[in-house]
């Protein structure tokens, strides 16, 4: 089960199992967790290959301790199996756009949408809900109910029960009015025995309407049901994409990666509570959080995040000795927030090459100086215009007794930033003549 993974990575943290061999623990931990959670075998060894690899190419930054350099791989590797960086594409490629959603009875397809609706309707789609199950007392009332409160018309035929006719009948008409789309609410299934009528009755809908997509809704606390699951529905009809209902009630959505792999479909959105407007596009990145649990891996993260900020600075300064570009306050403000990120400044500093710039050999005093300055510099730089920001040349003297009052400061501290911020400009000019600085600012490279 996916939840075990969290397990795994608390013993992992806060063992005292030497490293090496706490990290093939919680290798084996992972695998077992993953495939028993009926995650492709392949899958699961091709994910701990990689992960193996990376431990042996790479090295650990100096903000982060051995183990916890180890699991900011398994998160970068596990969220690549769940769709990488980006968040899904949820925008229609045609119009009309025809979505058919399917699950068991109370995974949340009703509920789910009317949140839909409400979703693209906020971003300017013409959009139609048809009531297409015909199995459920007052399932035509329920979202009629939903449509009345988002202002979207709701099809349906309430006396009917031919739920295709219906489908059908809906998709035409919001077709001819113009609707962008149209969003067909079916019954509940189970997929199991005397449920294979309404799977029959599934495949025949989606041989007629032939919609653009068909969504499959789970509940995120379906477990290990969720494999067998998911690949019925797949054969009655190909799921295109997944949403994870009941987020909000339950962390664990071990099914998730099950219904994942068995239809091979992108889950768009996840659903975290009951109001309408309870639903999220899915970000991959932050539900591996979760199943690794966020309270253990969220400082990690942070400091991971913090170093990638820190670096693309760097890399700007480096453009500038180059004589590209200019540093803008709005970058110094980046980096302290990255400095802050990762960890405290005394900390920080120690480790990280190129801060020589701004405090060569801290003792403990100027340590403190130091922190307590940044804390300053960043009240004034809250205070400053996105204009200010880009551009500091701009700000005279009224600005800056305008920006000291807004961050409680006095004038001369704030001319203070600018200088410094001058300085360092001039210096990173500076060089670009004297190559031989670049190891002093850069640690030696
Ligand atoms: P259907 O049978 O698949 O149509 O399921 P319904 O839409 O009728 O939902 C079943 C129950 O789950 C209802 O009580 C919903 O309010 C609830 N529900 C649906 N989605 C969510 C969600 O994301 N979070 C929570 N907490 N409840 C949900
Ligand atoms: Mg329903």
């Amino acid at each position: 089960m996916l939840e075990n993974i969290r397990d795994a990575v608390r013993k992992f943290l806060t063992g005292s199992t030497p490293y090496e061999r706490a990290v093939d623990e919680f290798i084996k931990d992972l695998q077992k967790a993953l495939i028993s959670s009926d995650v492709n075998v392949k899958l699961v060894f091709s994910l701990t290959a990689k992960i193996k690899e990376r431990l042996s190419k790479e090295k650990p930054p100096s903000v982060l301790e051995r183990k916890e350099w180890f699991i900011s791989i398994v998160y970068d590797e596990l969220s690549k199996l769940f769709g990488g960086d980006k968040e899904p594409n949820v925008n229609p490629n045609k119009l009309p756009y025809v979505i058919m959603l399917v699950g068991v009875q109370g995974s949340g397809k009703t509920t789910t949408a009317g949140k839909l609706a409400y979703f693209y309707k906020k971003r300017g789609y013409k959009v139609g809900l048809v009531a297409a199950d015909v199995y459920r007392p007052a399932a035509y009332e329920q979202l009629t109910q939903l449509g009345n409160q988002i202002g979207v018309p709701v099809y349906g035929e309430p006396n009917n029960p031919n739920a295709v006719e219906i489908a059908k009948r809906g998709v035409d008409i919001f077709v001819k009015s113009k609707v962008d789309i149209i969003i067909v609410d079916t019954a509940g299934r189970h997929g199991y025995g005397e449920e294979n009528k309404l799977l029959e009755e599934m495949k025949e809908m989606y041989e007629v309407l032939k919609p653009d997509d068909v969504i499959l809704v789970i509940d995120a606390s379906i477990g290990q049901k969720a494999y067998d699951l998911a690949s019925r529905f797949h054969q009655a009809s190909p799921i295109g994409s997944i949403i994870i209902t009941k987020m909000d009630g339950t962390a664990k959505g071990g099914g998730a990666l099950s219904a994942v792999a068995a239809t091979g479909a992108t889950i768009k959105f996840i659903g975290t509570g009951e109001k309408i407007d309870e639903l999220e596009v899915f970000n991959p990145k932050r539900y591996v959080s979760r199943i690794l649990g966020m309270g253990d891996i969220e400082a990690i993260l942070e400091k991971v995040k913090g170093l990638e900020e820190y670096e693309r600075i760097q890399k700007k300064m480096g453009d500038v000795i180059e004589g590209k570009g200019k540093l803008t306050l709005k970058d110094v403000y980046a980096q302290m927030v990255a400095l802050r990120k990762m960890g405290p400044l005394s900390k920080v500093l120690q480790h990280i090459p190129g801060l020589g710039v701004m405090l060569p050999n801290p003792s403990e005093e100027q340590l403190k100086l130091g922190e307590e300055k940044i804390r300053r510099w960043m009240a004034a730089l809250n205070s400053m215009t996105y204009k200010e920001l880009e551009n500091p040349n701009i700000i005279d003297k009224s600005r800056m007794r305008r920006i000291a009052e807004g961050a409680g400061l006095e004038i001369d501290e704030v001319r203070e930033l600018l200088e410094w911020y001058n300085n360092m400009n001039k210096l990173l000019k500076m060089v670009k003549r004297r190559r031989g600085d670049i190891e002093k600012l850069f640690g030696g490279k």
